[in-house]
């Protein structure tokens, strides 16, 4: 069941919205014992994989409503800026609606993975020179114009869409956590999980709000800085954001939840991306190791309150989207001769 089934009664639909789904949502919440180690103290630390969803990343919430909504109103082309994962996922889902999907990419800055399947997918992938900011000033001013609907996260949506990551983890959980750690790039996660959290208290189903604690690459951390970023630089491409589109929301959702948004370098971001690939056994691409990258800079910190408390970090998209990036990170695998000898010797036996 996808999330619009699931939780159709917190969602803007109708019975006349069709329901383009791919069973979306409904991520595991996995127990991170080695990071709570780290840590130390009496702290639980969670990670929400959103790498598993249909297009292994958690914009497939938003997009099953935003290409729903779309279709319902007649719309029959969609179009998205992306730094690759809203492509991925725009263009399975209107493959789907079987309605025509256009996306703006910067130019050889999207992983390969995310390529592929926007390509594959068959949306009309143009590919722009310039960065995501760009992007996206295009695609608002050619969907304002022109007969083509807008999915990216300023669709709203998209966030109502999103919005239920924050639901699942507190079903799961059986309460709200103490907090919830996220990275930031357009901003439109952050403002989706904090009213996520608020419309589950409004409606009795947990009683107390976690503190949103969201993570900026260093190179590419506007919010934090309190200006935009021109020429954002950062290994983890998917937050590679200069200009947010969701900067206020974000903030607010910092401000009422009494959280922060911090930053982190890509040394910490890629620290963090070959820790949970091999300690904990979780593959994510790097912009998403930024949440577990800022959790425990903050706890080098000593920002965490001691005593029980429960940390979920979510983890926005799948390692395999970018296995250059994964290739580049570790040691090449040693060639040897075909000969059984060499290769018991090599193991070390
Ligand atoms: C889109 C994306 C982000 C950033 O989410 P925002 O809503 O733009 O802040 C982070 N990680 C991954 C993998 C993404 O695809």
């Amino acid at each position: 069941m996808g999330i619009i089934k699931k939780y159709r009664e917190y969602l803007p639909v109708t019975k006349k919205t069709p329901i383009i789904s791919l069973n979306e949502g409904n991520t595991p919440l996995i127990r991170a014992e080695y990071i709570e180690k780290l840590i130390g103290g009496n702290v639980e630390v969670y990670l929400k994989h959103e790498g598993l969803n249909p297009t292994a990343s958690f914009k497939d919430r938003g997009m099953t409503l935003a290409v729903s909504k779309a279709v319902e109103n007649a719309s029959n082309a969609v179009m998205c800026a992306s730094t690759g994962n809203t492509s991925a996922s725009a263009s399975a889902y209107a493959a789907r609606a079987k309605i025509k999907c256009v996306v703006l990419i910067p130019k050889d800055a999207i992983a390969l993975g995310k390529l592929a399947q926007a390509l594959i997918h068959g949306a009309q992938v143009i590919a722009v020179k310039g960065n995501f900011d760009e992007c996206l000033n295009l695609a608002r001013v050619i969907t304002d114009k022109y007969p083509i609907t807008l999915v990216n996260s300023l669709n709203p949506h998209r966030i109502e869409g999103q919005k239920t990551g924050a639901f699942e983890i507190c079903d799961s959980l059986g309460s709200a956590p103490d907090y919830h750690a996220i990275p930031v790039g357009n901003a439109g996660n952050i403002t989706a999980y904090w009213k996520g959290y608020k419309e589950y208290k409004e409606k009795g189903k947990i009683d107390t709000l976690p503190k949103m604690i969201g993570f900026q690459a260093e190179g590419a951390s506007p919010i934090v800085k309190g200006h935009i970023v021109k020429n954002p630089k950062t290994v983890a491409t998917a937050i590679k954001i200069g200009n947010p589109a969701s900067w206020k929301k974000a903030e607010a959702a910092r401000d009422e939840s009494g959280g922060l948004i911090g930053v982190v370098t890509d040394r910490e971001i890629l620290a963090a991306y070959k820790l949970l690939a091999s300690k904990e056994g979780v593959f994510v691409e790097p912009a998403s190791a930024a949440s577990v990258a800022g959790v425990l800079k903050q706890a080098k910190k000593g920002y965490f309150k001691r005593g029980k408390l429960r940390i979920v970090c979510v983890l926005t998209g799948h390692g395999l989207k970018d296995p250059n990036r994964a290739i580049a990170s570790v040691k090449k695998p040693k060639v040897v001769v075909g000969k059984l000898q060499a290769i018991v010797r090599e193991i070390g036996f």
